[in-house]
């Protein structure tokens, strides 16, 4: 793809840009829009930052929210009204919700909105006292953004679900959209990755909340599960609210919550977990897609904008390199005295313009302004005769 790219649009490429080891700066990309704050390969754009993974797997920039010590569950969780949470911290690093409904909500005294979150969960081996049939079997839950507002990944023991598929005692089938993995009453798993009990299951999830702007809906948000590895939730955008029985349509909540664990009455256990804040689609300016905030993206282009201007020399000046330069600040805001001194340094320039390379190196910048409606046809520079 690449070479065909070359092939087809080497004119839009500086000279710079096609040297091994230059480093190219300014504008050759489609320009920054209403919710993009950069250009295509903008060489401003803010680098990813680096981040490493231990050992365990758990990398350097979560939150680790339990890490197998007592004063690791005590810090990081709490019953539903703040006060101690009343699971139980085990000697082999785990805790875990008993029977009876005796132990309550336990959730995060830290509230969360989008994030990336790893969770370990384990059923008893004997799978006579995981609880009975159906929903009673194994039942847990990972409620993102607490069980009030938000939206519960299921965790049931449905390894053993279906006497027809597996020839396994005769447990009363859950249904789809309540078994292991689904979102709860909403989506089923794609498939059932489930390991047996007495083994550890592992969910990696990925969730962005939905995007609200008052009280119109940007865009649903999304729930991505990877169950023991596997895909089973694959961007799921949420239709709802988590509840029981009926649809409840998605309405503007908080924007941040506890993550929180159901107590439903069974026996499980659960161990390594951590969790990676990160940015809602709203506000993720670097990495933004069509559901960034426009005025914010706006906001996001005036600051690069003056960043770049501030550079600038000499902005008055009738010199390609300040057309050019001008051409990339008012590709983030063509307004005020950047519009007012690219085209005026544009037309300086073009009275007075200097050889057929450097003219060519000037229009292909302009065609980049040109092709994106930021200037018309008609800037271009004409070739000398
Ligand atoms: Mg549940």
């Amino acid at each position: 793809m690449r070479t065909n790219a070359l092939v087809g649009y080497s004119f839009l490429f500086a000279v710079s840009a096609l040297v091994p080891g230059a480093v190219f700066a300014g504008l050759y990309g489609d320009t920054p829009n209403a919710t993009h704050a950069w250009s295509v390969h903008d060489g401003n754009r803010p680098k990813p930052s680096r981040v490493t993974v231990d050992e365990k797997g758990v990398p350097s920039d979560a939150i680790v929210l339990f890490d197998g010590t007592k004063e690791s569950f005590e810090k990081n969780w709490c019953d539903g009204k703040g006060n101690p949470a009343k699971w139980i911290v085990n000697d082999d690093g785990t805790f875990s919700c008993g029977t009876g409904f005796k132990f309550g909500e336990c959730r995060t005294r830290e509230e969360f909105g989008d994030c990336q979150l790893h969770i370990e969960y384990k059923h008893p081996a004997d799978i006579t006292t995981i609880g009975g049939n159906a929903q009673m079997r194994g039942n847990s839950g990972v409620f993102l953004m607490g069980p009030k507002y938000g939206y519960e990944v299921q965790v049931l023991e449905s390894y053993y679900t279906c006497k027809e598929l597996d020839g396994t005692p005769e447990f009363i089938q859950n249904y789809a959209d309540g078994q292991a993995g689904a979102v709860y009453a909403e989506n089923p798993p794609l498939v059932n990755p489930q390991r047996k009990p007495g083994e550890w299951q592992v969910y990696d999830i990925v969730f962005h909340q939905p995007v609200w702007k008052g009280s119109k809906l940007i865009h649903p948000g999304s729930i991505t599960v990877f169950f023991n590895g596997v895909l089973v939730q694959d961007h799921w955008e949420m239709e709802g609210q988590t509840t029981h029985c009926r649809r409840r349509p998605l309405a503007p909540p908080p924007t941040k919550g506890p993550l929180s664990l159901q107590d439903h009455g069974c026996p499980v256990s659960f161990r390594n977990i951590w969790l990676r804040p990160l940015a809602s689609r709203w506000d993720n300016l670097t990495h933004s897609d069509m559901s960034a905030d426009p005025e914010k993206v706006m906001a996001e282009r005036r600051a690069t904008a003056a960043k770049l201007y501030a550079k600038i020399a000499d902005p008055k000046a009738a010199t390609a390199d300040n057309v050019k330069a001008l051409a990339e600040v008012i590709s983030y805001a063509d307004e005020g005295v950047y519009a007012a001194d690219f085209r005026n340094a544009l037309e300086a320039y073009r009275a007075k313009p200097g050889d057929a390379n450097e003219i060519k190196s000037v229009n292909n910048v302009l065609d980049v302004l040109i092709r994106n409606k930021v200037i018309p046809e008609a800037a271009k520079i004409a070739n000398p005769k």
